[in-house]
């Protein structure tokens, strides 16, 4: 019999134990779960902060260097659970934001093309302020 590896869920910090990979598929978000670089039994002698400590880590370790700034001052006082749920939501909304500041973008760039238009200046629209 194959021995039980550790999973966890870098999105939502569920975990447990499979035997094959393939089978460890996180139950609430239906993604692939990570392989924990520790084996089962190691894994069962801690306790349950320990391991909430361990996984906050290793979820706080495989996020982008922004979401990692914001969280490294979190892991001491939240669970592996907040820790996670915070990762994930910070970087949607950091994908959020970047997609809104191309339209704002986007926004300003037609604006000053329809004034320019309606006020017949060049493309500087330097002339407006004259
Ligand atoms: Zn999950």
């Amino acid at each position: 019999m194959r021995e039980l590896s550790v999973y966890y869920c870098p999105k939502c910090g569920y975990y447990g134990y499979y035997q094959l990979e393939r089978n460890a598929v996180c139950p609430k978000c239906r993604l692939e779960m990570t392989c924990l670089d520790l084996n089962y039994q190691d894994f069962m002698d801690l306790s349950c902060e320990e391991r909430d400590e361990l996984l906050s880590a290793y979820i706080i370790m495989s996020s982008s260097p922004y979401v990692k700034r914001l969280l490294e001052p979190h892991k001491t006082n939240n669970k592996r659970e907040i820790i996670a749920q915070m990762g994930a939501r910070i970087t949607e909304l950091e994908i959020e934001n970047e997609k809104l500041n191309k339209t704002i973008e986007w926004m300003h760039q037609t604006i000053w093309e329809m004034v320019r238009a309606s006020k017949g200046l060049t493309s500087d629209g330097k002339e407006h302020f004259k």
